[in-house]
């Protein structure tokens, strides 16, 4: 099969073998793949990722119950067995493998091995180019899965790319006080045409003045601008990894009683109904399509800083 591996380099590679589906998972052939920050991360040698690389993908189980039909799948592959996972913290099993992030091939490939409990059918009215964007908007979910988002509670969104945005939408529908935070005003333009107000990171915005401000700068400047921003008793979360270490003066979060949460993958089922219901509007974050044969192509666009969400037409 074809596949986007990186090694030493990241390479398109003609005949890979195909993935061997170990116990309880099922081979998905894939129809496309979105790429995502954490693929450019690991390219720059995060988590030390080697193989396929790929989480975000729709396509079609080939095998097990949902055998013809198209699907999407979770990206923790859990024990289910350990201690962990008995509490139903399945997606931090100690033992688990990521799909394309940890000891997991991924899904810039034509065929990905997936556990059979991790796969989600489409609906049908979902085409793949919507479909592909579960797993970041489950992300987005993820957050007030873990905090009280209140109607009248301002909050501010640091970051307007591809996961600043979904982020965003998924907030606004819960309070009527979200801004977004941005240094590009073309990716702010998509967030202010859905009604989502915004602002420049040099205009005035008073200090402590956020219930929550929610950190996706992926950049080492986001936790001490979410610091500066919220109020005494208020919430950051971190939405975005930043690679290495970071330095910073932890008193404020004692003397302001500051709340931190970190924020990670999300329910895909609130997702996919909520991509269902058109309820957030991802295709205005295409920004390009490429054939997994120009992979390399694609992987080089979605470094532009003009650029949101590049996919891969598999199938
Ligand atoms: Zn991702
Ligand atoms: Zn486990």
């Amino acid at each position: 099969m074809r596949a986007l591996v990186l090694d030493d380099r990241v390479s398109v590679q003609e005949s890979r073998p195909a993935p061997n589906p170990g116990e309880g998972e099922v081979l998905v052939r894939v129809s496309c793949a979105g790429i995502c920050e954490t693929d450019l991360q690991l390219i720059k040698g995060y988590m030390g990722f080697r193989g396929v690389l790929g989480h975000e993908f729709v396509g079609v189980a080939e095998s097990g119950p949902l055998a013809g039909r198209r699907v999407v799948g979770e990206i923790n592959c859990a024990c289910w067995t350990c201690e962990t996972c008995r509490k139903g913290l399945n997606t931090h099993c100690p033992n688990r493998t990521v799909i394309g992030i940890l000891n997991h091939d991924g899904a810039f490939a034509d065929l990905i091995a997936v556990p059979q409990r991790n796969l989600h059918a489409v609906p049908d009215a979902l085409p793949d180019e919507i479909a592909v964007f579960t797993e970041p908007v489950a992300a987005a979910f993820q957050i007030p899965a873990q905090i009280t988002i209140r109607p009248d509670d301002r909050i501010i969104v640091l970051g307007d790319g591809r996961l600043g945005n979904l982020c965003a939408q998924v907030l606004a529908r819960l309070s009527n006080r979200v801004t977004v935070v941005g240094k590009h005003p073309q990716k702010l333009a998509l967030l202010k045409a859905l009604g989502i107000a915004t602002a420049l990171v040099s205009d005035p915005i008073d200090d402590r003045s956020a219930d929550i401000v929610v950190d996706c700068t992926g950049s080492d400047t986001g936790l001490p601008t979410a610091l500066r921003l919220v109020r005494p008793r208020g919430t950051i979360v971190l939405k975005t990894t930043v690679a290495g270490t970071q330095t910073l003066p932890w008193a404020p979060f004692v003397i302001d009683e500051v709340t931190l949460v970190g924020s990670r993958c999300g329910p895909f089922d609130r997702a996919l109904e909520a991509l269902e219901r058109g309820e957030i509007s991802v295709k205005p974050l295409i920004s390009e399509r490429y054939d997994l044969n120009k992979g390399l192509e694609a992987l080089e666009r979605a470094q532009a800083k003009s650029v949101l969400k590049v996919l891969l037409n598999v199938a």
